[in-house]
């Protein structure tokens, strides 16, 4: 599971998150939801140790994120720590974020070979077998400029799970795609979603594809969470003001 005591995080004087304190169980499904700006993005961008935070602890399993423990305290992790961690959680971002100069196949065998170990063969195994799942079975050899945007979307799916990570995080997934290739990329993930035991934790502004990915919707606003609830409650009846307020601008 994901869990943020405390956390702090300031871009200069714009305090982003407020002692934020939120957990995310093992396997369990988590949607962001609320206004531009209130923070979301920035806490997954935390989980991916792209960003650091100011104050509070996250974890993710039972360890620290960004600390370790030497000598029972905890100090600064190092790059070894950092790189332990980072290989538990899968990223998929707005814009596919593909290495544009390998092919579909690589996309996939590189960091299982580099950074798990992996023998090319047990890769390229791993790698056709999710082509096949995501849909993509035939573009094994194809160049990532030569798709769609779906179908890219749909490599760099199946590149996250290529990891096996314990940890999917989804960044506005489907927001830079052509309005008709959303539905596909949200089915194949809703699918992904409840047929492994993955932790996911989603940010995104399309509330079908909250209520078809979570068990649990969080209400984000200023970097707090407003109200949190099953996906039922939360569109149906939102018991605060700000989330009605919300719900009725993005609807
Ligand atoms: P959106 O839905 O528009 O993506 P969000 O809820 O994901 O919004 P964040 O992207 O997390 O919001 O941004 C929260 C706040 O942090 C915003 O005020 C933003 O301007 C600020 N911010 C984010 N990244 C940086 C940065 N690298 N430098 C300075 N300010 C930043």
């Amino acid at each position: 599971g994901i869990h943020f005591e405390k956390v702090v995080k300031r871009f200069g004087d714009n305090v982003v998150l407020r002692e934020l304190d939120f957990t995310v169980e093992p396997g369990e499904r988590v949607t962001l939801i609320g206004p531009s700006g209130s923070g979301k993005t920035t806490i997954l961008r935390l989980l991916m140790t792209l960003e650091k935070a100011d104050g509070g602890v996250i974890r993710v399993g039972d360890r620290p994120l960004s600390h370790m423990e030497k000598n029972g305290k905890l100090v600064p992790a190092n790059e070894k720590h950092l790189h332990e961690m980072r290989k538990q959680i899968g990223m998929v971002f707005q814009q596919f974020n593909l290495f544009p100069n390998m092919n579909v196949m690589r996309n996939l065998t590189e960091g299982p070979i580099r950074v798990l170990g992996l023998s090319k063969e047990e890769a390229r195994e791993r790698a056709t077998r999710l082509l096949d799942m995501v849909g993509l079975g035939d573009k094994a050899e194809e160049h990532p400029t030569r798709l769609s945007g779906g179908q890219q979307q749909r490599v760099a799916i199946a590149r996250a799970l290529a990891m096996e990570p314990k940890v999917l995080l989804l960044d506005e997934v489907t927001s830079a795609l052509d309005p008709e290739l959303v539905v596909g990329v949200q089915d194949l993930l809703r699918d992904i979603a409840r047929q492994s035991d993955l932790t996911i934790l989603c940010v995104t502004h399309e509330m079908h594809f909250a209520k078809d990915i979570s068990d649990r919707v969080l209400m984000f606003d200023q970097g707090q969470i407003v109200e949190e609830g099953p996906p039922d409650q939360i569109f149906g009846e939102p018991s605060e003001q700000r989330t009605r307020d919300f719900l009725q601008a993005v609807l």
